[in-house]
């Protein structure tokens, strides 16, 4: 994709998609960690529909430590994978108790010692909890940034280090924002709306497939 297009797509996308940030409720940036380990596999609707209960008694890793597996389960059941993910929190809570003095800790590679946290979980974390650079690639951003051109990858890895190269750092966790957004109520999965898209004509896919 040319510079000069790759400019206006960002700045199509930013003017409609400016000021959203993520789905999924929190209060403080430990809710926020488990919420996102919850949304692994699951919207992040279903994450909000059980996060209050479980957060009203346990929202902070000390709490979350000494929950007991099936205590947990039965709170994040409707989530599915609640039995890793159960056991992700919980290992991960500790070890923030242990290792980070209770805090979930901000550089990449601490959150990455955590249970649970993987390459896109901790970029979660880095771009909305600590408002840094950081471009997470879930399904959407892959999916969206593809479709446009924006990356030509073949997997969440490689699509993320080709954003980092083609977006400006400064906009990397906005921009992350935008896409999924665009992705979550355009350019859906199975039947992009195409005709009300305002980026129709950059989209690679749509000139390919649809033209
Ligand atoms: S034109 Fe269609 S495929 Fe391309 S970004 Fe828009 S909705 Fe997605």
């Amino acid at each position: 994709m040319k510079k000069l297009d790759v400019l206006t797509v960002i700045s199509k996308l930013e003017s409609k998609y400016k000021g959203l940030n993520t789905a999924l409720n929190y209060s403080n940036n430990f809710e926020l960690l488990v919420a996102v380990i919850l949304s692994a596999q699951c919207t992040d609707e279903r994450v909000n529909k059980v996060t209050p209960a479980l957060f009203s008694k346990y929202n902070t890793a000390e709490k979350m430590s000494k929950i007991t597996l099936d205590e947990l389960i039965s709170y994040i059941k409707p989530c599915g994978y609640y039995n890793s993910k159960a056991k992700h929190i919980i290992s991960a809570s500790k070890k923030i108790v242990e290792n980070f003095g209770g805090e979930v800790p901000s550089d990449f590679d601490s959150l990455l010692t955590l249970d649970g946290v993987g390459r896109k979980t901790a970029d979660v974390m880095i771009a909305v909890a600590f408002l840094g650079d950081a471009i997470p690639v879930d399904t959407h951003v892959f999916r969206v940034s593809n479709r446009i051109g924006l990356a030509n990858a073949k997997n969440v890895y490689q699509t993320e280090m080709q954003l980092q190269k083609v977006i400006d750092k400064s906009k990397w966790s906005d921009m992350h924002h935008h896409i999924l957004w665009h992705g979550r109520r355009v350019c859906k999965a199975r039947k992009p709306d195409c005709e009300n898209c305002d980026i129709i004509e950059f989209c690679k896919y749509y000139k390919k497939n649809k033209k």
